[in-house]
């Protein structure tokens, strides 16, 4: 019998173990992860789990007697730390815990985890990261606290601004320090930038672009031998931010210590090609610990190492089919989605490499779509509380149609009547 061994229990980990039991694996599966909870989604974390709305199981990703069912052996709270193998691929992983695991074949899922930032002061109580359950757990509480009143939120991401969001949506004065000129600038286009400035400032949220960070001041410790609490956030012209709560989010680092140890390339992730397979041949890997050949649109070149949802469940049925001896090939269109507060953002699509953006709707109204082209063909979009047209998009990228730039512009026509396929036909 073949035994698998999956690194990472949560979104990418959990899916290659679905899958190879659905598909008749038969083997033993042992699914490893070092945190002490069941696998969990995380996206709630900086939406209503911190605004207090919700409980362990309504982010909990499988029951326990789903794992039971399947017989896969879940080990939670241990962290395998060692992976002899020999050169068919089969090895022996050690834990922390002392546990030893034979496996014939091996996925690493480890994610990734909070970048830290490199100032004075973010040892100071009442400094925050926030990328996983424990830290939510503690940040939930502090947050609701009365007395933490002011907020100050390190990184425009959409991590940063969706917790920003929830502090709003508590009362809290909130102040949102990015250091670029825009906010999430990594993944949208201006538009969509600035259209978030605006609807942020409009909701009473304080937006420094540009913010040079200097260091984080606090207070002396109540008790001896303890670290004091943070009091502001210090910047390098001088200007201080009062603070009570600090919550860093500068994006993060992927998980690669196995891969190091493994000798496998890792590049910014674990590289791994279309087929989810390391540089070993034999070992996969999904989610956010790997970078990976451009999805999409094929032919585009270049490599990318995405942090969502939708992409670890997707590389993880394609590292699943390649456990199983398959060739199968990463080909979807990866999609997005962001919630802060009110404002719903979906993306479809990569908007890497765009030479042309159309602006549909009207931004002010919050509720309107940014569409991306590269050489007059559609690439990606944007959709802002405006779930019918991110199917529309969706779809005609799906299929390899486009929606020319003209018709898109032209609210007065629906989206999805103004798909034009592949063969120039219109849908
Ligand atoms: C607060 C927050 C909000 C988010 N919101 C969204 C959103 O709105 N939409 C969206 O699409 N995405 C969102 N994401 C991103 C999304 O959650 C991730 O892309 C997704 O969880 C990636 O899944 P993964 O399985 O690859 O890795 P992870 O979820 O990081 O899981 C990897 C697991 O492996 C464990 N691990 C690592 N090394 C070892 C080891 N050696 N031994 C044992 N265990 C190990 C880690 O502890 C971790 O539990 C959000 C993320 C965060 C943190």
């Amino acid at each position: 019998m073949t035994a698998t061994l999956i690194v990472g229990a949560c979104q990418a980990g959990v899916q290659i173990a679905s899958i190879l039991r659905e598909r008749g694996e038969t083997g033993p599966i042992y699914l490893v992860g070092e945190e002490p909870h069941r696998p969990y989604q995380r996206p709630p974390l900086s939406k209503g789990w911190i605004k207090g709305e919700l409980q362990p199981d309504d982010v909990i990703l499988r029951s326990r007697d789903w794992f039971a069912e399947r017989d896969i052996e879940l080990i939670t709270g241990d962290r395998v730390v060692t992976v002899h193998r020999a050169a068919d691929g089969s090895g022996t992983a050690t834990t922390e815990g002392g546990r030893s695991i034979a496996f014939d074949r091996l996925a690493l899922t480890t994610g990734a985890s909070a970048r830290k930032l490199q100032i004075k002061g973010t040892d100071y109580h009442g400094v925050h990261y926030l990328r996983d359950a424990d830290q939510a757990i503690t940040l939930q509480p502090a947050l609701a606290d009365d007395e933490v009143q002011n907020i100050v939120v390190i990184g425009g991401g959409f991590i940063g601004l969706e917790s920003a969001t929830v502090a709003r949506g508590l009362g809290k004065n909130v102040t949102v320090l990015e250091a670029a000129p825009r906010l999430v600038g990594r993944v949208v286009a201006e538009e969509t930038s600035a259209f978030y400035l605006d609807a942020h400032r409009r909701r009473g949220m304080q937006i420094v672009l540009n913010a040079r960070i200097s260091h984080l001041i606090g207070g002396d410790a109540k008790v001896a031998g303890q670290r004091g609490s943070v009091t502001g956030v210090a910047l390098e012209d001088g200007t201080v931010i009062p603070a009570d709560l600090v919550l860093i989010g500068v994006g993060v680092i992927p998980r690669t210590e196995l891969a190091y140890q493994l000798g496998l390339d890792v590049d910014g992730g674990i590289s791994v090609d279309a087929s989810a397979r390391a540089s070993d041949g034999k070992t996969v890997a999904a989610g956010d610990c790997t970078m990976m050949p451009n999805p999409y649109p094929l032919g585009v070149g270049g490599r990318i190492r995405l942090e969502s949802v939708n992409n670890a469940l997707e590389q993880a049925k394609i590292a699943a089919a390649s456990l199983l001896g398959e060739d199968a090939e990463y080909r979807s269109v990866p999609w997005f989605w962001s919630d802060q507060g009110d404002i719903k953002l979906q993306i479809a699509g990569l908007s890497t490499g765009y030479d042309q953006v159309v602006v549909r709707g009207e931004p002010a109204e919050e509720k309107f779509s940014v569409l991306y082209y590269r050489d007059g063909q559609l690439i990606a979009a944007d959709v802002i509380n405006h779930p019918v047209e991110f199917l529309a998009v969706k779809s005609a990228l799906t299929k390899g149609a486009t929606i020319p730039a003209a018709a898109a512009a032209d609210v007065t026509i629906p989206l999805k009547n103004a798909v034009v396929l592949p063969d120039s036909v219109p849908a």
